[in-house]
C-alpha cells in the first residue's frame, strides 16, 4: 500500500479502480528518425489516422442519438478534417523529407493549420482553430497509443491527472467519476467546485508525482483527511469500507429532509438554491431538493462547444432548464468566460494578469455580438419559467448602466419579432469585487438582486489568485474584512428593497451559516449535494441572541 497526502478538496470516500489521465501532447518531443524508421512511421500513421476516424465516427453516432443530428455534426467535420490533404500532406513531408517522428509532425501541422485558422477575418472561420488543434491532439493520442482521453470509459473510476482545466472536465461523463486526485490545483479552483457540485470527494496538490504504474489500481479517496491510498492492504480497506457504509446512512438520514422548509428554530425563513454549471445536472438539481438554481454558471455551455453556441442552442438549453424546474426561480449568470476560464474559439490575447483582465462582463461589452445572442436567447427562454439574470465581475454602476442597455436593445428586437419573453425579468449583479461590495449602496438601486461570489470577492479582497495553490495559506475564507463586506453589502442591499444571497463557496460553510443568517442573507446557493446538510444547519439555528 503507498498513501499519497494531499489538500482535502471536497468531502466524501470513495473507493474504486485509478484511471489515469495523462496529456499526451505535453509528452510530445522533436525527435528525429533513422532513415529505415520512415517507413514504418508513415505506417503508424496511416493507423492512427484509421484509428482517430473510427473514434469520431463512434462519437458522432453517439452524439446523434444524445443530442440530434445537428450538435452531432461537429464530429463529422472533425473526421473531415482529418481527410484534408493539405494537412495531410504537410504531416507526411514532416516524416518522409524531415524526418521528425509522427506526433511532432502532427502536433507541428496542427499547430500552424490552427493559427491560419485563428488569424482569419471571418468569425466563424477563427472558431475552426480550436477544432483543428481538437482533431490534433486525438491523433497525437492515437500516436501514442492513447485512447480518447477522458471519454468513453466503460466502469466507474478515480481520476489521477496532473491537473485538470474546466474545459477538460466539462468532457468528462460525471456518472462515471468516483473522485478526483491532481497533483497541481487548488482548494477554489473549478475543477475543485465541479466535485463539490456533483457531491464527490477531491484531493488537490498530492505531495508526490504519480507514476504511471498506479493506473488501473484499487485505489481509495479519503476527502476528508486529504488521504489518497493505492493498492490498500486489507485492514485498511476494511475500515474504509465500514467508513463508507457510514456515509452512506448519513447521507440517507439526510434525505428525511427532503421537502422539509428552510426555517430556523424561531422561525426565519430562507431560500436554499442549487449551482448549477450545465443542463446535464438538471436531475441533480431536481434531486436535490432545492428551491431553484441561485447560480447557473452559462459559461460552461461556450465550454462545451467548439465554437460559438447560437442562439437557438443556447435559448433551447435555457428553455429546458427553466421547464424542468418548473416554476421555481433559476438565476442565470451571463458567461463569466476569461481569467480560469478560457475558451480556445474566443481567441483571447493572452494576458499579465488575467483575473484582472478582460473577463466576466468586460469581455461581454467586447464581444457585443456574442453578449447580446445570450441575452436573446435568455429573454426567449423566459416564457418558459421564472428567470433571473446576473452579471458578473462588476465593479461600477456604469456597467449595470451599459448591461441594461444591452438588455432594452434586446426587448425591442424581440418586441418587433413578436417574441414573447417576460418583461419583468429580474436583473442582478454578482458582488464579486471589493469595489462592487464597498458601493453596494450605489449599486442597489439599479437592481433587484445581489448574488455574492465569495470566491472571487475573497481571491480581490485578500489578493490572493484562486489558482495559485503556493500561497493557499493567504487564504483565509472567514477573513474579517470579506465578513464585513458581506455585512455591509446585506444592509446596503435591504435599504433599496433588493434581496441578496450567496453563491460562492462560502454559502456552504456551516460553521458560516448562523453568521450569515444573523446579518439577513436571504438566499443561499450551493452544491446541489449540499442543499440538504445547510438546511440541517439551518434547521438546527437561532438567529435571535437571546
Ligand atoms: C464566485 O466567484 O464566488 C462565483 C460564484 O463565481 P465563480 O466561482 O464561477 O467565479
Ligand atoms: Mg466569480
Amino acid at each position: 500500500m503507498k498513501i499519497i497526502q494531499g489538500k482535502a478538496a471536497s468531502k466524501g470516500l470513495a473507493i474504486g479502480k485509478i484511471y489515469l489521465y495523462k496529456k499526451k501532447q505535453d509528452a510530445v518531443k522533436c525527435q528525429y528518425l533513422k532513415q529505415d524508421e520512415v517507413d514504418a512511421e508513415l505506417k503508424k500513421l496511416d493507423d492512427s489516422l484509421a484509428k482517430a476516424k473510427e473514434q469520431l465516427k463512434e462519437l458522432y453516432d453517439k452524439a446523434v442519438a444524445q443530442v440530434g443530428q445537428k450538435d452531432a455534426q461537429v464530429f463529422e467535420i472533425h473526421q473531415m478534417m482529418l481527410e484534408d490533404e493539405d494537412y495531410l500532406n504537410d504531416i507526411h513531408s514532416m516524416i518522409k523529407d524531415d524526418k521528425f517522428v509522427a506526433e511532432y509532425a502532427a502536433f507541428v501541422t496542427g499547430e500552424k493549420f490552427a493559427k491560419n485558422f485563428a488569424e482569419m477575418d471571418d468569425e466563424y472561420m477563427q472558431g475552426r482553430a480550436a477544432d483543428v488543434r481538437d482533431v490534433s491532439s486525438r491523433l497525437i493520442n492515437c500516436l501514442m497509443g492513447g485512447e480518447d482521453a477522458l471519454i468513453g470509459m466503460e466502469d466507474k473510476f478515480i481520476l489521477v491527472a496532473d491537473d485538470l482545466n474546466p474545459s477538460e472536465t466539462i468532457k468528462l461523463d460525471k456518472s462515471k467519476l468516483l473522485a478526483f486526485v491532481t497533483l497541481q490545483g487548488s482548494v477554489s479552483s473549478h475543477t475543485a467546485i465541479l466535485a463539490r457540485n456533483l457531491g464527490i470527494p477531491a484531493i488537490v496538490q498530492a505531495d508526490e508525482p504519480f507514476d504511471d504504474s498506479i493506473d488501473g489500481k484499487l485505489a481509495i479517496v479519503d476527502g476528508y483527511k486529504g488521504n489518497f491510498y493505492i493498492d490498500p492492504d486489507e485492514v485498511t480497506l476494511a475500515m474504509m469500507n465500514k467508513k463508507k457504509i457510514d456515509e452512506d446512512e448519513t447521507k440517507a438520514l439526510l434525505l428525511t429532509l427532503k421537502g422539509k422548509e428552510d426555517i430556523t428554530l424561531d422561525g426565519h425563513k430562507i431560500e436554499i438554491m442549487a449551482n448549477m454549471g450545465s443542463p446535464s445536472e438538471i436531475e441533480m438539481i431536481i434531486d436535490s431538493d432545492a428551491h431553484g438554481v441561485g447560480l447557473f454558471r452559462s459559461e460552461f455551455l461556450y465550454l462545451e462547444t467548439h465554437t460559438y453556441p447560437d442562439e437557438e442552442t443556447q435559448f433551447n438549453a435555457y428553455r429546458k432548464v427553466l421547464e424542468a424546474l418548473k416554476g421555481k426561480k433559476v438565476v442565470i449568470r451571463t458567461m463569466d468566460i476569461g481569467a480560469d476560464k478560457q475558451v480556445d474559439y474566443f481567441n483571447l490575447d493572452k494576458e499579465e494578469n488575467p483575473a484582472l483582465g478582460l473577463r466576466g462582463i468586460r469581455l461581454s461589452f467586447a464581444r457585443s455580438d456574442v453578449f447580446k445572442t445570450q441575452l436573446r436567447a435568455l429573454f426567449r427562454a423566459s416564457a418558459f419559467g421564472i428567470l433571473a439574470i446576473m452579471f458578473p465581475m462588476i465593479t461600477s454602476p456604469w456597467e449595470i448602466d451599459e448591461a441594461k442597455n444591452f438588455i432594452e436593445e434586446v426587448k425591442d428586437e424581440l418586441r418587433k419579432e413578436k417574441h414573447v419573453f417576460d418583461e419583468d425579468v429580474e436583473i442582478g449583479i454578482m458582488i464579486e469585487t471589493p469595489a462592487a461590495a464597498v458601493t453596494a449602496d450605489v449599486l442597489a438601486k439599479k437592481v433587484d438582486f445581489f448574488s455574492i461570489g465569495t470566491n472571487d470577492l475573497t481571491q480581490y479582497t485578500l489578493a490572493v489568485d484562486r489558482q495559485n495553490q503556493k500561497i493557499d495559506r493567504y487564504v483565509d475564507t472567514h477573513h474579517p474584512a470579506v465578513l464585513r463586506l458581506i455585512a455591509n453589502v446585506v444592509v446596503a442591499a435591504h435599504k433599496e428593497g433588493a434581496w441578496v444571497g450567496i453563491c460562492g463557496e462560502l454559502g456552504s460553510d456551516l460553521t458560516l451559516t448562523k453568521e450569515f443568517l444573523r446579518m439577513g442573507i436571504d438566499e443561499l446557493s450551493v452544491s446541489p449535494a449540499k442543499v440538504l446538510e445547510v438546511r440541517r444547519q439551518v434547521r438546527m439555528t437561532k438567529v435571535t441572541k437571546k
